[in-house]
């Protein structure tokens, strides 16, 4: 097989291999990696994944990506031990089902991704013996599961900023209370002001020495990893195609499920689950791209999103060209433009997408609940109900809705909206007798920049 290489959505930079991908994040001309061909499995070897184990099918899935760049004894052990949780997925009615990706350590599907991102960079720094300086912002669930992916690891040093005021107790906890190789830095200000901050870390030539990398969610070796679970929740049937319910934020969930659906597997739709930011279900009936600003606050806060990254992605797979205009600095001026139309119609046979309101969201969680005595999550619900619409017009052979949330990350949410208490999982238990750390800084580029010498040395 020839080897896959990546290009940037804009067109703009030379090819790199998966390794330069992971480790620069997001290419030199601010476009996103592509791999310049998707691997394609034969249906007999789909087939051949009925009753195998998550961690087999995952190995199966990545070979196909990274057998040029890392061993096939190296790449299983990272494997298993990135997914060494349960993927349960539950009947609810009929042909429909939940797939509920929230058992991992912090209880949020972006485990599944930084788990084994974490994985690899690990695996190739050490290889090449290069220290490693991971720097994140998050709003909310992608520090914890990013602090926690690193943390223990030899040669990497983590360091996350959050918006100081703008993270739930339990998100800050996840990340302060692992301590070692995670600092976190706490910003008296948005999550914008953390994004620039690191944004201008990154650009920083004097910055350089300290092998600066970003773990944010552009990074292919991010992606990746959400290919995996599609094919697993696959093979629990084994047959027909499937209908997938994706709740969406900055669309890279979906872009896993769109490359599944490239290498072979059978998908039928993908329902482009959002919240009340309903740019995407906008430009698909109307062909009109113009991202939401300021984003709308709702309580599915890690989809809180007017303008999804990995569209830039999708759009570019079907054969258009969606950018954000920058100055010579690299700073953005202008948000979404459309330079090249994608197919639509193609895009309309693929997709489904549904806007759902707070309200709806609060009513499915409601009705599920009282129905199937069974608990979502805001996330999850917005899938759910994004599935239910989609079926009033049309038939479904086997539905799978994702979960990427644990409903005790919600308790506020679930009590005002049931009266109960969820359940706390193990992983979460305890977040609140452990010891937190993290120092509170303002925006200043200077004074960060200082911090995070000092952090370094
Ligand atoms: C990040 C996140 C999402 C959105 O996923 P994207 O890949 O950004 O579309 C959905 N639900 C939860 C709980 C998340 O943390």
């Amino acid at each position: 097989m020839p080897k896959i290489l990546y290009r940037s959505t804009n067109r703009n930079s030379g090819l790199v291999d998966f390794k330069d991908a992971l480790f620069k994040g997001q290419a030199p001309d601010y476009g996103l990696y592509m791999p310049t061909f998707i691997p394609r499995l034969t249906g007999k070897e789909i087939e051949s994944f009925n009753g195998k184990g998550y961690s087999e099918i995952a190995f199966y899935v990545a070979k196909e990506f990274l057998q040029d760049c890392i061993g096939g004894r190296d790449l299983r052990l990272l494997i298993n031990q990135a997914y060494n949780f349960r993927v349960p997925i539950e009947k609810i009615e009929n042909n429909l089902h939940v797939m509920r990706l929230d058992r991992g350590p912090t209880a949020s599907f972006k485990d599944f991704a930084a788990r084994l991102m974490a994985g690899l960079m690990h695996h190739f720094s050490k290889k090449e013996g290069r220290k490693l300086t991971v720097l994140v912002s998050t709003s909310g669930d992608t520090g914890g599961a990013v602090a926690d992916a690193f943390s223990g690891l030899d040669n990497v040093n983590v360091i996350i900023l959050f918006p100081f005021r703008g993270v739930s107790p339990v998100q800050r906890m996840q990340m302060t209370t692992l301590g070692k190789n995670v600092r976190t830095l706490a910003v008296k200000g948005d999550f914008d002001d953390c994004q620039a901050l690191v944004k201008q870390a990154f650009n920083d030539r004097e910055l350089e020495e300290f092998g600066l990398t970003s773990a944010n969610s552009i990074n292919f070796g991010r992606l990746l990893p959400q290919v995996f679970y599609y094919f697993y929740a696959y093979s629990k049937f084994g047959r027909g195609n499937a209908v997938f319910s994706v709740p969406s934020g900055n669309f890279g969930n979906l872009m896993g499920g769109v490359i599944a659906r490239e290498m072979g597997l059978p998908v039928e739709k993908f329902v482009v689950s959002v919240n009340e930011n309903y740019e995407f279900p906008r430009f698909l009936s109307s062909g009109i791209y113009k991202p939401i600003e300021p984003s709308k606050k709702c309580s599915s806060n890690s989809m809180n999103i007017g303008h999804p990254s990995n569209l830039a992605r999708l759009i570019d797979l079907y054969g258009g060209w969606l950018y954000d205009k920058r100055s010579g600095s690299g700073k953005i001026i202008k948000k979404g433009i459309l330079k090249q139309k994608p197919d639509m119609k193609m895009m309309r046979k693929d997709f489904a997408s549904f806007s759902i309101t707070d309200k709806d969201a609060s009513e499915t969680i409601k009705k599920f609940y009282s129905k199937y005595k069974s608990l979502l999550e805001p996330h999850g619900a917005v899938a759910w109900c994004g599935l239910e619409k989609y079926q009033k017009n049309s038939k479904i052979g086997l539905g799978i809705s994702l979960e990427t949330a644990n409903p005790a990350k919600f308790p506020d949410e679930i009590r005002n909206i049931l009266g109960i208490q969820p359940k706390i999982p193990k992983s979460l238990k305890g977040l609140g007798k452990k010891q937190e750390k993290f120092e509170v800084i303002g925006t200043d580029y200077k004074d960060f920049k200082c911090r995070l010498m000092e952090l370094n040395s």
